[in-house]
């Protein structure tokens, strides 16, 4: 496995293996890697690309200059498991390579990057968008994988690619979850005991919501998921939405729409997770 930490070099190394006739898979991550981590890598090479991972914690989609500085950093066992995955590559920049001057770039998402994750975290998603190209323009990928945990990322990120024009597939990978329910996440290893027992429960109220079915009202079927997660005292929900998968705009009645998900982020003492699942 190479390990590279410049553009150069990933660029030098990406037009070598395409004159070969490879494809190139990309799998971008902050690291803190974790078994949903490698589902999307397993897909990359499953898919016979070579592949491509890169471990960059992006400052300008922090929010929160805390998150930024809690957020778990360990690269020596990052490439552990991805050399014993058999990944062909890692990028791994300083953040001086990435933004050798700030990133001035302001996107505009229309109303998707206005609601959720858009909403409750300012500058997120805009922060995604100047990594993701960023990455995209240097390792000019023919396949990119993203986890539907970041339901609305995937979103931001076909937009991007449709506004830039770039010529990748974005290809979209399931949820991998903890068998008590807890999707996976790097920031799961900053809980508490306490809170580790506790955060099964966001799950579980997603999945008691699909369980009520169409049958119930969209308000009905989120006062209770509310509710469900609130009873725990450490958890307080941030928001829980009832969405259209496309425009991920708020529903009022199942018939607005035939892909419908709900999507939750949960404040678990200084953490924040989210979580989505598909109630129709
Ligand atoms: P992150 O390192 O958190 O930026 O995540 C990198 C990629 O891994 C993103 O595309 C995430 O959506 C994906 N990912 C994170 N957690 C999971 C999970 N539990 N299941 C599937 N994909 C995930």
């Amino acid at each position: 496995m190479k390990v590279v930490r410049t553009a150069a070099e990933l660029n030098e190394e990406v037009a070598k293996q395409r004159r070969t006739g490879q494809t190139i898979g990309f799998v971008p991550t902050m690291g803190a890697l974790h078994v949903g981590h490698i589902s999307l890598v397993n897909k990359c090479l499953n898919d016979g690309c070579y592949t491509i991972c890169s471990i960059f914690v992006n400052p300008t989609q922090f929010n929160d200059k805390n998150d930024l500085k809690n957020y778990p950093r360990m690269p020596e066992k990052d490439l552990a498991l991805l050399e014993e995955r058999g990944v062909h590559l890692v990028f791994m920049p300083s953040v001086e390579e990435i933004y050798p001057e700030p990133d001035a770039r302001i996107f505009d998402f229309g109303s998707i990057d206005k609601v959720m994750e858009g909403a409750k975290r300012p500058g997120h998603f805009n922060g995604v968008a100047q990594i993701v190209s960023k990455l995209f323009a240097i390792a000019d990928p023919d396949k990119a994988y993203f986890g539907e945990k970041d339901f609305q990322q995937i979103a931001i990120i076909n937009a991007m690619v449709k506004q830039l024009e770039f010529k990748v597939e974005i290809v979209r990978c399931p949820i991998v979850r903890n068998p008590d329910g807890l999707a996976l996440s790097s920031r799961n290893m900053l809980l508490n005991e306490q809170q580790r027992k506790s955060a099964p429960t966001i799950y579980r109220a997603l999945s008691d919501a699909k369980q009520l079915g169409t049958s119930t009202s969209i308000e009905e079927v989120k006062e209770r998921v509310i509710a469900q997660v609130n009873a725990n005292s450490e958890l307080k929900v941030e928001y829980f939405d009832v969405v259209d998968a496309d425009s991920l705009q708020s529903l009022s009645s199942w018939e607005e729409s035939n892909n419908i998900f709900g999507c939750i982020a949960v404040q678990v003492g200084a953490i924040r997770l989210i979580d989505n699942i598909r109630l129709k």
